[in-house]
C-alpha cells in the first residue's frame, strides 16, 4: 500500500491490523532480511509529502514531519533552528542511510544508539501519534517522546508516528557522539545539551549507555546554579568556572553509568567497586558532558 496522505495510511493502518509503517526501510528491512520481522502487509510513507517537511507554531515550536530524512535535517535551514538534532541526523550511518532514513523511523525503532533520541529528549520533544479516527474520538493524542521511549505511553497498534513537536529554544546547543571507530557508526556513547536561558536552566542527556536516553535531572539543576547567566555570550567573560564544568562531567557520568555496567549481576566482583567497563565510559561520558557544556557556554 503507497497511500499519498496522513489520513490514507493510517486508514490503511486501521484497515489491515497486520500492516506494519515503513518509511526509508534502513531498520525495518535489516529485520526482514534477518528474519526478525516478517509483515503480514507494508504500508509505505515515503509518498506522503506532508510528513517530509516542517513548519513554524505560535508559541514557538517547531513541528517536524515524520518522514523527514536524517540528510534533510543536516541542511543549513534546519541547522540554524535545532542544532542539535542536525548534529545528531549528520552522525547518524553514512549518507546512503541518511539519504533515505527518517526521524519517524529513528523514534519508532528506538534504538539504544539511536542517534536522535538523546537530543529529543533533552529539548522534551512531544510525538503526534495518528490513528484511523472512531466514532467521539479524533484520532489523534500527543505523547512525550520520552514516554514513548520507556514504555510509559508506548505506541499503539495501527499508530503512525505524524508529527514531533520540539520548542524553539533559540540558544545554543549541542550533541556529541563517541563512537568505537572512525567514519560512521554507531555511538557507544553520546551526550545532548541545551541551554534553556529563559528559564535559567541546563537540560541534558545522554544516549547508549542504557536501552534509553537517560536525565541526569540533579547534575542539571546543579549545573544551572553554577552559570554565570549574565555573563553568557559576552565577550572574554567566562560563564562557568572550568573546575565546575569538570565536574558537570563526572556528576552526569556516575549519574548515568552504573557500577555494575557491563558485569553479569551475580559478579562477586561487584562489592569491589565499578567494573573495569564502567570506569572506561564514565571517563568517556564525562568528557562529552564537560565539551558540551563548555561549547554551549563558549
Ligand atoms: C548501515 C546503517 C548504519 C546506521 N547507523 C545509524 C547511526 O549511526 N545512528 C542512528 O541513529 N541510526 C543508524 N541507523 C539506523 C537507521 O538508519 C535509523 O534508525 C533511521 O532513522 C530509521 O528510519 P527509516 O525511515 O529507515 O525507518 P524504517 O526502517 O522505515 O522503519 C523503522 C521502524 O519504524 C517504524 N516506523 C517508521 N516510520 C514510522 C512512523 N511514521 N510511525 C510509526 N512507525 C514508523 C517501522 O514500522 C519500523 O518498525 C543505521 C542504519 C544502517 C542500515
Amino acid at each position: 500500500m503507497l497511500p499519498t496522505s496522513l489520513d490514507e495510511a493510517v486508514e490503511a493502518l486501521g484497515a489491515s491490523p497486520a500492516a506494519v509503517p515503513v518509511a526509508g526501510g534502513t531498520d525495518l528491512m535489516e529485520a526482514v532480511n534477518a528474519g526478525r520481522l516478517r509483515p503480514g502487509a507494508l504500508v509505505g510513507l515515503g509518498r506522503i509529502t506532508e510528513l517530509r517537511g516542517w513548519r513554524y507554531e505560535d508559541g514557538g515550536t517547531a513541528v517536524l514531519g515524520a518522514g523527514l530524512t536524517l540528510a534533510r535535517m543536516d541542511r543549513p535551514d534546519f541547522a540554524a533552528l535545532i542544532p542539535a538534532l542536525a548534529d545528531a541526523a549528520r552522525t547518524a550511518g553514512p549518507p546512503q542511510t541518511r539519504n533515505v532514513g527518517t526521524l519517524g523511523g529513528n523514534i519508532a525503532t528506538a534504538a539504544a544508539t539511536g542517534d536522535t533520541l538523546p537530543v529529543l529528549a533533552a529539548l522534551e520533544a512531544v510525538a503526534t501519534l495518528a490513528r484511523a479516527p472512531r466514532a467521539g474520538d479524533s484520532g489523534t493524542r500527543e505523547v512525550p517522546v520520552s514516554h514513548l521511549l520507556t514504555g510509559v505511553d508506548p505506541m499503539r497498534p495501527g499508530e503512525l508516528l505524524s508529527w514531533v513537536r520540539v520548542p524553539l529554544l533559540h540558544a545554543p546547543q549541542v550533541f556529541l557522539k563517541a563512537t568505537g571507530r572512525s567514519g560512521p557508526s554507531r555511538a557507544v556513547a553520546s551526550v545532548a545539551l541545551v541551554l534553556d536561558p529563559a528559564r535559567r536552566a541546563v537540560r541534558c542527556a545522554v544516549g547508549a549507555v542504557a536501552p534509553v536516553p537517560l536525565r541526569p535531572l540533579e547534575a542539571e539543576a546543579w549545573v544551572a546554579g553554577c552559570v554565570d547567566w549574565d555573563a553568557r555570550g559576552e565577550e572574554g567573560a567566562q560563564a562557568i568556572d572550568p573546575a565546575a564544568a569538570a565536574a558537570f562531567g563526572e556528576y552526569v557520568a556516575a549519574a548515568c553509568v552504573p557500577d555494575a555496567y557491563g558485569a553479569d549481576a551475580s559478579s562477586a566482583l561487584l562489592a569491589e567497586g565499578p567494573t573495569a567497563a564502567a570506569v572506561r565510559l564514565r571517563r568517556t561520558v564525562a568528557v562529552l558532558a564537560r565539551r558540551a557544556l563548555g561549547r554551549a557556554l563558549k
